[in-house]
C-alpha cells in the first residue's frame, strides 16, 4: 500500500520523495493505527493525512482549531482535482445545510470541520451514518492541558467522536508537543507508543537570538531599515505594547500592519490581507496573530518582550522561513519582561496548579535568555529532541563564542550569598545584597550584617540580576517556580564553590559595571 501512496506523492503533488516522518506516519495509518506525527512546521504534515485519506475508502474528516487555514487546505486540494470542503462559522446557515448534503451524498473525500461541529449530536449523527476513512486532529496539542494553546472545547469532542464505531482510525498532527503532551495525546486517543513519529524540532534554517540590553524601539527601528524589503513579524506581550510599537513606527514613516484581538474583525482582516500580500512588509501583533497563517516567505520574526513558554515561543518564530530559507528569529529581553509575564499569569483565571505548571514553563524561558548555551540546542533540549547536533553555530550564543572569561570567582561569591541569606531569597533580594543596597527590606531582615553584603559592589544591580539568571540557566543554582521563587544550591553550586568546576562567560555577553547598558 506504500507504494501506492508513493504513487500518489508523485502524481497527484509532484514530489519525487516523502520528506523524514511521512512514510512511517503514512504506513501506520493505513494500517489502521491510531498515529501521532510531531513534525516541526513546515515539514508536510498535511500530506500525512491527505495521502491516506484518498487512499482509504470513505471520507476523511480533519478538524482544525485554525478555521482561516480550512479554505486555503480545502483551495488546495481542490487545485489537485481533489474533492474537498469545509464547515465552519465563517459559512451561512444555508451553506452549511447545503455541502451537509453533499458530504451525505458522498460528494467529498475530505472534510474539514472546527472542533465546535461535534458539539451538535446532528453532526455528530451524520458522522455516525457515513463511511468514515480517517478522523485527524490537526495541531493536536490544543486538545491536550499540558499543550501551550489548549482548547478545552477540543478536548471535550473527544469521547464524542471515541463514541462512534464508524472511525477506523485517528491520527494527531501537531508541530510542538512536549512529553507531557505527547503522553495525554497517546491516552486520549489510544496511540501506541511505537505509532508516535517524531522526526525533531529543529529547523535548520533558522537562526535565533537573544538581545539584551538595548533600546527596544531603536534596535527595532535600525533592524527595519537595514532589512527593508523582507517580510516579517514582530510579536509584543500585549496588546497596548503593539499599539505604542505601532503608532512610534508610524509616526517615524515606517509601513508596518498590526493585529491584535482587541480590533475589529474588518481591521484585522484587512492588516492580514496585507501582510500576506506583500502590501506591507512588517506586521506588528500579539499571539492572536500567526495561528494558521501560512505565509511562507516571512524572514525574520522579532519578539518585541519575551513570551510566556519556549512552547508558544518556538511555534510563533517558526512562523519565520517556512519556504526553507535562512531566517532570523530575534528575541529582545529585558528585566521587566519577566514581571509582565508574572503578572499575567497572576491575573489569569487558571487555579494553582495550572499556574503553578506555567511558572515552571516561565522558567524554562527565563534560562533560555540567559543561557550561553547553543540556543537551538536549548530548545530542542526542552522537547526531548535528542536529535539535534551539540551547537547548531547559527544562534547568537554560538555565533558570539569568541573569547570567554573565567568568572569562577564571582560565581563562588554570588553563590555563598545565596548560602549565606539562608536559601530563602530570590533574585533581586540577591542581586541587592550582592550590590550592597540600602533598601530598606535588606535592613528588615538584617541582610546588610552578613559577610558577603557589598561583596561585588562594583557592579550594577541589573548586571547582578543577569548573573544569577545565567547561573540558574546553566543549572549551577536552582530556583523554585512561583511568583517570588526562592534560590537554593544544588550540586552544580557546590562543584563551583568547591572549585571543580569553573564557569565561563562569553564577553559579548558579560555585562560589566562599564557597560552603559547595564547602568
Ligand atoms: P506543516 O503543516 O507541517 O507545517 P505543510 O503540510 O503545510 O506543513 O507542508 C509544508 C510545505 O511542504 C507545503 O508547501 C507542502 O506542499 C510541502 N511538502 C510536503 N511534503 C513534501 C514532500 N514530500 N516533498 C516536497 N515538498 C513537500
Amino acid at each position: 500500500m506504500i507504494a501506492e501512496a508513493e504513487k500518489i506523492l508523485q502524481t497527484y503533488y509532484g514530489f519525487p520523495a516523502f520528506r523524514p516522518g511521512q512514510k512511517e506516519t503514512i504506513s501506520n495509518i493505513l494500517e489502521l493505527k491510531n498515529t501521532l506525527a510531531v513534525m516541526p512546521t513546515g515539514g508536510g504534515k498535511s500530506i500525512c493525512y491527505q495521502i491516506p485519506g484518498l487512499t482509504l475508502d470513505g471520507v476523511a474528516i480533519i478538524i482544525s482549531p485554525l478555521i482561516s487555514l480550512m479554505k486555503d487546505q480545502v483551495d488546495a486540494l481542490n487545485s489537485l482535482g481533489i474533492a474537498a470542503t469545509y464547515i465552519n462559522s465563517s459559512l451561512t446557515t444555508g451553506e452549511q445545510q447545503q455541502r451537509i448534503q453533499d458530504i451525505q451524498a458522498n460528494r467529498y473525500k475530505f472534510v474539514y470541520v472546527a472542533p465546535e461541529r461535534f458539539e451538535s449530536s446532528y453532526f455528530v449523527q451524520l458522522v455516525k451514518r457515513l463511511p468514515i476513512a480517517l478522523v485527524a486532529f490537526d495541531e493536536a496539542h490544543c486538545i491536550s492541558q499540558w499543550g501551550h494553546d489548549f482548547r478545552p472545547s477540543y478536548r471535550s469532542i473527544v469521547p464524542n467522536l471515541k463514541a462512534l464505531s464508524n472511525i477506523p482510525v485517528y491520527v494527531a498532527l501537531t508541530a510542538t508537543a512536549t512529553e507531557e503532551v505527547i503522553t495525554d495525546i497517546q491516552n486520549l486517543l489510544h496511540v501506541d507508543h511505537e505509532h508516535v513519529i517524531n522526526t525533531g524540532f529543529e529547523r535548520d534554517n533558522l537562526a535565533f537570538h537573544i538581545v539584551k540590553g538595548k533600546d527596544k524601539q531603536s534596535y527595532v527601528r535600525s533592524f527595519l531599515a537595514e532589512r527593508k524589503n523582507e517580510s516579517g513579524i514582530i510579536y509584543t506581550a500585549t496588546r497596548k505594547q503593539a499599539d505604542t510599537l505601532f503608532d512610534q513606527l508610524t509616526a517615524k514613516g515606517y509601513s508596518v500592519a498590526k493585529y491584535h484581538a482587541g480590533l475589529s474583525e474588518d481591521e484585522r482582516k484587512k492588516a492580514q490581507a496585507a501582510f500576506i500580500q506583500d502590501e506591507i512588509q512588517v506586521m506588528i501583533a500579539t499571539n492572536a496573530f500567526g495561528m494558521g497563517i501560512d505565509k511562507s516567505n516571512v524572514r525574520y520574526v522579532i519578539h518585541y518582550a519575551m513570551p510566556m513558554t519556549i512552547e508558544s515561543y518556538y511555534q510563533e518564530a517558526g512562523r519565520a522561513g517556512r519556504d526553507g530559507e535562512p531566517s532570523d528569529c530575534i528575541l529582545l529581553f529585558s528585566p521587566q519582561d519577566i514581571q509582565l509575564q508574572k503578572f499575567l499569569i497572576e491575573q489569569s483565571l487558571m487555579d494553582d496548579e495550572a499556574k503553578r505548571a506555567e511558572y515552571r514553563k516561565l522558567q524554562a524561558m527565563i534560562n533560555y535568555c540567559h543561557t550561553h548555551s547553543c540556543l537551538t540546542s536549548f530548545i530542542l533540549e526542552y522537547f526531548n529532541d535528542t536529535h539535534g547536533k551539540k551547537s547548531c553555530g547559527r544562534c547568537s550564543n554560538c555565533v558570539n563564542r569568541t573569547d570567554r572569561t573565567d568568572m569562577t570567582k564571582e560565581a563562588q561569591m554570588i553563590l555563598s550569598c545565596v548560602k549565606r541569606m539562608g536559601e530563602r531569597f530570590g533574585v533581586s533580594m540577591t542581586a541587592k545584597v550582592l550590590k550592597g543596597s540600602r533598601d530598606k527590606k535588606i535592613k528588615d531582615f538584617k541582610l546588610h550584617l552578613i559577610s558577603t553584603y557589598g561583596i561585588l559592589s562594583n557592579y550594577t544591580e541589573k548586571a547582578l540580576t543577569e548573573w544569577i539568571h545565567f547561573l540558574i540557566a546553566e543549572k549551577l543554582l536552582a530556583t523554585e517556580e512561583g511568583r517570588y521563587p526562592t534560590l537554593r544550591l544544588n550540586q552544580g553550586s557546590v562543584d563551583v564553590l568547591m572549585g571543580k568546576q569553573t564557569v565561563w562567560m562569553y564577553s559579548t555577553v558579560i555585562p560589566t559595571s562599564e557597560s552603559a547598558d547595564y547602568r
